[in-house]
C-alpha cells in the first residue's frame, strides 16, 4: 500500500510491522529523547468546507526527522510512543504546538475563525491529567476551546466505558469539539454514537475511493449518503478525508458532506502554507 499510496512516504499499512521494524533499527532508544532534541515537528492539512470551497481549518499530524533515518511518518512511532509512555508528552507537545499555531493563524488574518484539529491517542485519554492540560494550553495560547476539535478514533472508544467518556465529556464541556476519526473501519457500535459527546464523523477514506473512479461506486455513494443522514441527525458533521480528486469532492458535495480533506485540496505540509492558502481562498 506504501508504494500504491504513490509518494506519500509516511504512509504505512501494519504498524506492528513498522514498530518491529523500528525496534530492529534501534529506535527503541532514540525515541525517548527526541523529544527534547527537538525532533519532532507538525504539518498540517487543511480542512475545506464543501459547500463553498474555503479552508476553515487544519489537521495538525506529526512527523520525527530523525538525524539518521531521515522523515518518519507518525504510523512508524505513534504505537512505540504509546508502548513506552511517550505518547502523553509527546501528544502535549502536539496539542501545544496546534494551539499556539491556531492563534498565529487567527492573528495573521484577522479573520479567522481558523481552526485546528489534533488527534488524540487512547493512552492519552487514559491519562489523568489530560482535561486540565488541555484547559491550561488554551488559556496560555489565548485560543478559545471552540476553535480545537480532538480526533479520537472509533477502536479506541471500544466498549465506550465510563473511563474514556469522562474525560470526552470534559472536554466537550470547555467548548472543545471531539471528532469520532476513521469512522467506519472500527466498532461501530451505532448505539454508542448517541452517548459520546461528539461534534463531527471523520469518514474514513476507504468509503469514497470507490468515488474516483467513474462512474462512481454506487454501493459507495448510498453508503455515503446513509452515513450522512445518520450524522445530520444527531446533530453530526461529516467531514471525509482522503479525497484526492474533483470528482470524489463533488460527489460528496452533493452528497451533503460538510468537510472535506485530502492531496485534492492540499497535501500535509508547513504551516505557513496553509495561512497563504487560506487567504487565496477567502477573497
Ligand atoms: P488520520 O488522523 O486519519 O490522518 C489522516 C491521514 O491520511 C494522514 O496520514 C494524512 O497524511 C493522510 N492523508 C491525507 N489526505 C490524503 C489523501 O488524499 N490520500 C491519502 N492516501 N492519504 C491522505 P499520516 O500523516 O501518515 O497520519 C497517520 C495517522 O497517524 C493519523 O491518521 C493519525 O491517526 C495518526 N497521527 C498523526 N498525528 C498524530 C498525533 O499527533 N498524535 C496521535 N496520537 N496520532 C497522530
Ligand atoms: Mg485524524
Ligand atoms: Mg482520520
Ligand atoms: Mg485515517
Amino acid at each position: 500500500r506504501a508504494k500504491a499510496a504513490g509518494g506519500n512516504r509516511y504512509e504505512h499499512a501494519d504498524p506492528e510491522a513498522d514498530v518491529l521494524a523500528i525496534t530492529r533499527h534501534g529506535l527503541t532508544n532514540s525515541l525517548p529523547t527526541a523529544l527534547e532534541r527537538g525532533e519532532f515537528f507538525i504539518e498540517y492539512q487543511p480542512l475545506v468546507r464543501l459547500s463553498d470551497g474555503t479552508v476553515h481549518g487544519a489537521e495538525a499530524l506529526v512527523r520525527w526527522c530523525h538525524p539518521l533515518r531521515g522523515v518518519l511518518g507518525p504510523d512508524q512511532f505513534i504505537p512505540l510512543a504509546e508502548n513506552t509512555g511517550l505518547i502523553v508528552p509527546l501528544g502535549r507537545w502536539v496539542l501545544g504546538e496546534a494551539v499556539r499555531q491556531a492563534r498565529a493563524w487567527q492573528f495573521a488574518d484577522g479573520e479567522g475563525p481558523l481552526r485546528v484539529n489534533v488527534n488524540l491517542s487512547p493512552f492519552q485519554l487514559r491519562y489523568p491529567d489530560l482535561v486540565r492540560d488541555t484547559a491550561e494550553v488554551l488559556k496560555e495560547a489565548g485560543l478559545e476551546p471552540t476553535a480545537l476539535c480532538l480526533e479520537v478514533t472509533e477502536s479506541a472508544l471500544i466498549g465506550a466505558d465510563e473511563t474514556l467518556l469522562r474525560p470526552l465529556r470534559q472536554l466537550a464541556d470547555l467548548g472543545v469539539d471531539i471528532a469520532l476519526d476513521d469512522f467506519g473501519t472500527g466498532y461501530s457500535n451505532l448505539s454508542n454514537l448517541r452517548r459520546m459527546p461528539l461534534s463531527a464523523l471523520k469518514l474514513d477514506r476507504s468509503f469514497t475511493r470507490g468515488m474516483q473512479q467513474d462512474p462512481a461506486d454506487p454501493v459507495d455513494l448510498k453508503i455515503v449518503e446513509g452515513v450522512v443522514a445518520l450524522a445530520h441527525t444527531l446533530d453530526l458533521a461529516v467531514t471525509v478525508e482522503g479525497v484526492e480528486t474533483g470528482a470524489q469532492a463533488e460527489h460528496l458535495r452533493v452528497l451533503g458532506c460538510d468537510t472535506a480533506q485530502g492531496w485534492y485540496y492540499a497535501r500535509p505540509g508547513p504551516p505557513d502554507r496553509l495561512h497563504a492558502l487560506s487567504l487565496v481562498d477567502a477573497s
